[in-house]
């Protein structure tokens, strides 16, 4: 982290915006902070949207006096808001009367006001009832010392660092702490469990060694969580450099058991007669560090009917992809005297699974699911196609499965190739680059990736006088299997005189 000179804090206040919120808050009596996560990303120096500001009344007995009085338009941030709202005439500024906050926004920034609050915790909620407090309150309720800092925007301190917890301290160490006693801040609202680990892992920072232990102690705390918040947190972690930090801390602290059952199992490895299996644990979480690797600056190409909404939600999903490759491992796992330990169908099994965990999950259940479940059923196939002789049949089937997604999975698959063997891995990648060279070699001759059968149900139909019944399926999957044994070439001609040879086995004759 650079250290951050007065000068440098003078120079990212420096913005008429924040001033006028300075002006505006002196003449209110009313005392001002950014503070939060914006204060934050200005020490490391990380682009910061949005801006939190916290207000308090510089006076106590004007806190007491609207405490008694509870009129919502008397409280700090409404304040502020309201007398901002009267200056700046064309800004686009909502007050939110019922939850004392205000939010300006400008030129894709976003300015949310609220009011200095302290809080008190129910055992059964993470909703607090809260209370106007003084900005050391507020900061007390804060979840992590580097989330707690507060820069004055007030003219007599402006740009005055108020940072009670050392938080610059923890930036410099990267340690994450919470700024009360860790029990008493993960117990009253256990969100902060999984912001701790997202935030460990986002910036790559050490969890303090009380703050982890605490994390360990309140983990069944979890459960009072939504499953939406849970997995906002954990696609924060998917899409953070190096996701699998964020898995290993989970794990440790026993919090992956409770939210995911499935991946925590894949842990642990077995010897019998002295041969032993890897840990899938460990090595999907390898996979899943080489496919960030390779999709951190990813340029994906824009492709026809596409899941994704941008490059970040496409990297997300084959990194769950990734993630969730090897899940039908721990139910497929059988003792073979002669083989050792195999993993049969581990890909049909995971495949399985998939919709249920994100079911569970609150993952969306569309076609993101839909591809995530695909790349898990196909993950095999292009080492089962390397390992044995690469057969234009069996790459072209391939194709026709994998679709517009074969790029992801030989991404997803070259991932995986995680052997300690350097002769086995430079084996499988030596016939990978066979198998992608075969894939473009035959989609360009035969366009197996958007295949569409030269001849349709409806022709088949009309051509033998048959209304929709099991004979169709049958003729049509002749076309299709001989195109893709390459028995046929892939066109409309070799297709209607192989169908007429097939319908003729099956007694079937053509109208005249
Ligand atoms: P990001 O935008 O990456 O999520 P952020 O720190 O800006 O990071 P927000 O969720 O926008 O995160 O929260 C803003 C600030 O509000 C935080 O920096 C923190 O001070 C405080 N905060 C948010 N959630 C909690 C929480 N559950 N408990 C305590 N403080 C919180």
């Amino acid at each position: 982290m650079k250290k951050l000179t007065n000068e440098d804090i003078s120079n990212a206040l420096d913005h008429p915006v924040f001033r006028l919120i300075g002006d505006t808050a002196d003449e209110l009596d009313l005392e001002c902070y950014v503070i939060g996560g914006w204060v934050r990303d200005l020490f490391l120096q990380r682009p910061s949207k949005d801006i939190d500001i916290v207000v308090a009344f510089k006076d106590a007995s004007k806190r007491q006096q609207q405490d008694n009085d509870k009129t919502s338009g008397s409280r700090p941030g409404i304040m502020l808001a309201e007398a901002l709202k009267k200056k700046l005439k064309k800004a686009n500024i909502a007050i939110y009367k019922n939850f004392g906050t205000a939010q300006l926004k400008s030129k894709g920034v976003e300015i949310e006001f609220v009011g200095a609050r302290k809080e008190s915790y129910d055992r059964n909620s993470r909703k607090p009832v809260t209370e106007d407090g003084t900005l050391e309150e507020d900061q007390n309720r804060r979840d992590f010392t580097i989330n707690a800092m507060a820069l004055c925007l007030n003219a007599d301190h402006y740009g005055t660092l108020v940072d009670p917890f050392n938080g610059t301290r923890d930036l410099e160490d990267k340690i994450i702490a919470t700024p009360l006693d860790p029990d008493i801040t993960f117990s009253d609202d256990p969100l902060r469990m999984m912001r701790c680990v997202r935030f460990a892992t986002q910036l790559g920072f050490h969890i303090e060694d009380e703050t982890f232990d605490a994390l360990g102690r309140n983990k069944e705390r979890i459960k009072i969580i939504s499953q939406e918040r849970i997995a906002d947190e954990l696609n924060k972690i998917m899409l953070s450099p190096n996701p699998s930090k964020g898995f290993i801390e989970l794990d440790r602290c026993g919090l992956l058991e409770l939210i995911f059952p499935e991946l925590a199992a894949l842990q642990g490895v077995e010897t019998r007669n002295g041969r032993a299996h890897k840990d899938n644990f460990y090595h999907t979480l390898e996979v899943l560090e080489n496919v960030a690797k390779s999709t951190s600056d990813k340029e994906w190409t824009d492709r026809e009917n596409s899941p994704f909404e941008s490059v970040k939600d496409h990297t997300l999903w084959l990194r769950w992809a990734a993630l969730m490759h090897d899940i039908g491992k721990p139910k497929s796992k059988r003792w073979d005297p002669t083989l050792g330990w195999t993993f049969h169908n581990h890909n049909g099994i995971g495949q399985r699974m998939v919709p249920n965990i994100f079911r569970r999950m609150k993952l969306p259940m569309n076609e993101k699911m839909k591809y995530v479940q695909k790349l898990v059923d196909l993950h095999m196939r292009p080492i089962v196609i390397a390992d044995e002789e690469v057969t234009d049949s069996a790459v072209r089937r391939l194709l026709f499965e994998a679709g517009d997604d074969i790029d992801d999975l030989m991404l997803l698959c070259t991932a995986d190739i995680t052997s300690k063997n350097e002769q086995k891995k430079q084996r499988f990648i030596e016939n990978f680059k066979l198998v992608r060279q075969k894939l473009i070699d035959i989609e360009e001759k035969d366009r197996i990736r958007n295949f569409q059968p030269p001849i349709s149900g409806e022709e088949i139909m009309e051509l033998f006088d048959l209304k929709p019944c099991r004979e169709v399926g049958v003729l049509k999957s002749a076309i299709k299997d001989a195109i893709l044994d390459g028995n046929i070439p892939n066109d409309h001609d070799a297709a209607m005189s192989l169908l007429l040879k097939e319908a003729e086995k099956i007694g079937l004759k053509a109208k005249k």
